[in-house]
Order: C-alpha cells, then structure tokens, then sequence
C-alpha cells in the first residue's frame, strides 16, 4: 500500500486550542490529510489573549523537521508563527535543504488580541528569506502593510499590494481582506503569475480566533490533495467561513473558535 501524503505546519502551539498548531491538525484531519508538526514557539493563550510565549532553541525545532522530512512523504508545508528572525532563518535553511513541494507562508506578526507574535526585528528575514519560498503567501492588511513598507487604504490598494507582493518573490498571494473597510463585505483578493481573482463575502459580525492559521494550514492541505493554489484558495475560504458559522466560544471571553468538523 503506498503511504499517504503528509502536510507539515511549522508554527506556534496555542495552549487554547484556537489557533495555531492545534487548529492546523484539526484542519489536516478534517480534509483527510495526515499532519504532522514542529513547534516552533509556545503560547500560554486563553481566549482573553496571550499570557506568556517560549521559543525553543531552534536546534530542537531543526531536529522536529528533519525528523518529520526523514519518514513521511511530505506534500505541503504551512509556516505560522516563528517569532525571531533567528526562527526564521533556521526554518528557512531547513526547507532549503529538504526542499518540499509547496510552502503556504502565513506571516503571522501580531495576534488579534493586540500580543506580538514576531519580533519587530523578524520582518526583514522573513521578507527576504521565506516570502521568496512560499507558494501561497496570505497576509492580512495590516501584515501585508508591513511587509510592503506602506498603507493599504482602499480596494484598489489592496489590488495594488497583492501584485506587489507577489513581485517580492511568493508564487501567489492571497491578501486576506478582514481588516480592510469596504463597506458590508469582505474581499479576499488572490494574485499569481497569470491570474488575479477575488471572492466577496458578507461581513459576519462575530470575533473570531484562529481563522487565520486554519485558512492557511487548508490552502496547504488542498495543495496535498492535487489542487492548484487558485482552486486551494478558493476551497479554503470556503471552508473557514463555514467553520466559522458553526463557531463557538470555549472559555470566558467572547472570541469564538471555528469548528473544524
Ligand atoms: N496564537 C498562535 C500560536 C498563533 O499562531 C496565532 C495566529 O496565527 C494566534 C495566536 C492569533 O490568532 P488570532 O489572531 O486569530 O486570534
């Protein structure tokens, strides 16, 4: 029996269970997709905000992913948060050296709750190091901001910025839209060499925690099961606002967290 494909999320541990590594695997279980993960930073997190955060010697986090790229066939990498440019240079060297077939890159720089999950320093690395590896890279406005040195203020920025950052060096962007004002809708906008789309959705009124890691970590699982990135995109925004629906607030505060089945 040939083995089945893995996707790998190289990212920060959620001791709440919304976002990050724990919303990656579920999301690589609800599609089907074996997940394997290597944590590269911890979060002491409950659903009122970020309370401590550990980052392992990065040794430890190179020895999680070669381990993982020695005995599974790995068809997706998805990248959350790294937290140091030291992170981020270990993990780039990493996928230089095994090399897998996909990467989706979300820039994870500052939780909804207003903690930073990278250090201010990190952002160059990233932009040099990691956007230039990523077939799918999925900032929101704010990331997308920092990562081009400018304010996105309206639609046709936004147009603007996805085309930039691709011409940074990501096989294709998918510059998420949550941040932006424009009026009652969402508009996720999706460039790559040959196409640029858009998908508008209804605003839904609700907080939700950890919608950003699922997206990506189900763009890298659609990518595992044969999808293009456009159709990968488009599969995984449907999917989060379906899990989103379905959400349901597990502590004390008022973020939901998805339902990923
Ligand atoms: N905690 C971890 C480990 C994360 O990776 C992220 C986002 O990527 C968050 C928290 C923040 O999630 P949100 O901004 O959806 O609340």
């Amino acid at each position: 029996m040939s083995r089945p494909i893995s996707a790998l999320t190289i990212a920060g541990s959620d001791s709440g269970g919304g976002a990050g590594i724990q919303a990656d695997l579920k999301t690589f279980a609800a599609h089907g997709v074996h997940g394997l993960s290597a944590i590269a930073a911890l979060t002491a997190q409950h659903t009122r905000g970020v309370t401590a955060v550990h980052v392992p010697p990065v040794a430890f986090l190179r020895a999680q992913v070669d381990a993982c790229f020695e005995d599974f066939d790995i068809g997706a990498v998805k990248l959350g948060m790294l937290a140091s440019a030291e992170v981020i240079h270990a993990v780039a060297d990493a996928l230089q050296a095994h090399r897998p077939p996909h990467v989706v890159l979300d820039p994870v720089m500052v939780a909804t709750s207003g903690a930073r999950l990278l250090e201010a320093d990190a952002l160059d690395a990233l932009r040099t190091r990691l956007l230039p590896m990523a077939t799918v890279l999925t900032p929101n406005t704010p990331e997308a901001e920092l990562l081009l040195g400018r304010k996105i203020t309206d639609g046709a920025a936004a147009d603007e910025a996805a085309q930039a950052l691709r011409a940074l060096g990501a096989g294709s962007v998918l510059l998420k839209g949550g941040h932006l004002d424009e009026g009652d809708r969402v508009v996720d906008r999706y460039a790559d060499a040959t196409t640029s789309t858009r998908w508008q959705q209804p605003r839904m009124d609700v907080d939700g925690h950890g919608t950003g890691c699922t997206l990506a970590s189900a763009i890298a699982a659609n990518l595992c099961l044969g999808h293009s990135p456009v159709d990968a995109c488009a599969a995984a925004i449907a999917y989060v606002h379906d899990a989103l629906l379905r959400g349901y607030a597990p502590g004390r505060g008022a973020v939901r967290v998805l339902d990923h089945f």
